[in-house]
């Protein structure tokens, strides 16, 4: 069985295909990042009117690439919810359109849940139960995922999320847009001993986050830099260092502390913010001296992207499920309310 996956929820334009026995089979994303960049964020209108220009000649791309004629495809899959209203209506109405034409079924799938689901398109995967760390421009939760479907929110952030943050941050810092990887980048050259940034809601109890305070920090450091003489490139690098260190310790004690409230060893980090690489060492040397184990997407599937659309599809599919023919999106929509489908 071969699943068409399509992801249109923000900024990015994803398309691919999964097949049951061969895994998949191929992949294609288009970012939008140099029409929004001079915006310094994502316009709404011009990301769906994107999409719509995209999407037909990246669906023929992936077939043509991944061998497949129409009549192979059995199912199409496309992102329904939470994203831009617009953007989501466009690879909506595209995939259900492409499915009814097909005539085979259509798939709306949760786009938190294909970030959930992305490490499972790796040959190390986990087995379920395991803990995930969404982390991605939207979302900061800590999931138990009993299996796909099954999931209760342990916790989440209360302002914004950790890729918002960075993204706010490294705009602070004069480093452009988007510029949570940049700030990741610099961090690397700063000095740790610099500045030493709060660690948010570490010392309360619960597995909630906060990034706001964070964020005031952050400004407050880069203004007194200014009032001093100017921000100079090293003092860009030692804030962007400390910043990193302040999220990155605060994710593993939240981490930690879930994996011992539901007595698990395995952690999935997904989303954006999970190619991080400072956040995988930190997350990876924690679990070791847990007797655990982190499991994570190669660095193109943390960001949107069109295979995790096409695997989570798959295991909608897999399990009898589909949608009717009506085109529905959701731009609000909590991942607990989504059916168990083990
Ligand atoms: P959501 O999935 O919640 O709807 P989104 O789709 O916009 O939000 P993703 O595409 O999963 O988010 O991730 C993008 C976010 O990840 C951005 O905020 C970006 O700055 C952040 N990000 C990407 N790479 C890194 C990195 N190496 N370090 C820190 N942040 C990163
Ligand atoms: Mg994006
Ligand atoms: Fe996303």
């Amino acid at each position: 069985r071969r699943v068409l996956g399509i992801e249109t929820s923000c900024d990015e334009t994803g398309v691919a295909v999964y097949d049951a026995d061969r895994g998949l089979l191929a992949h294609r994303l288009y970012s939008q990042i140099a029409l929004h960049e001079s915006f310094g964020g994502v316009v709404p209108e011009l990301a769906s009117r994107d999409h719509i220009r995209k999407l037909s000649p990246l669906v023929k791309e992936v077939l043509s690439a991944s061998g497949s004629k129409a009549e192979d495809i059995d199912a199409v899959a496309y992102t329904q919810g939470p994203g831009l209203v617009g953007a989501l209506m466009v690879g909506a109405c595209f995939g259900r359109a492409l499915a009814y034409g097909w005539g085979v079924p259509a798939l709306g799938v949760h786009h938190m849940e294909g970030h959930l689901l992305a490490p499972m398109l790796e040959s190390d995967r986990p087995e379920f139960p395991f803990i995930a760390l969404l982390v991605s421009g939207g979302h900061t939760q800590l999931v138990r995922v009993n299996g796909v479907g099954d999931y209760h929110l342990l916790g989440e952030s209360l302002d914004d999320a950790a890729g918002e943050a960075f993204d706010k941050a490294a705009k602070m810092l004069e480093l452009g847009y988007p510029g949570g990887p940049k700030l990741a980048a610099l961090a690397g050259q700063g000095n740790p001993d610099r500045f030493d940034f709060p660690r948010p809601m570490v010392n309360r109890p619960g597995l909630d986050f906060s990034f706001s305070g964070l964020k005031t920090y952050t400004l407050n450091t880069v203004t007194a830099c200014k009032e001093a003489g100017e921000l100079t490139e090293h003092d860009k690098a030692d804030i962007a260092c400390a910043f990193q260190d302040a999220v990155v310790s605060t994710l593993v004690i939240k981490c930690r502390r879930a994996l011992q409230q539901e007595s698990l060893k395995r952690l999935v980090i997904a989303g954006g913010v999970s190619a991080n690489t400072q956040l995988r060492a930190a997350l990876g040397a924690e679990l070791d001296k847990l007797g655990g184990r982190v499991y994570y997407p190669r660095p193109e599937f943390c960001t949107d992207n069109g295979a995790m659309i096409a695997y989570a599809g798959f295991c909608r599919l897999r399990a009898g499920l589909h949608d009717d023919l009506g085109i529905k999106v959701r731009p609000r929509w909590p991942m607990t309310e989504l059916e168990g489908v083990a």
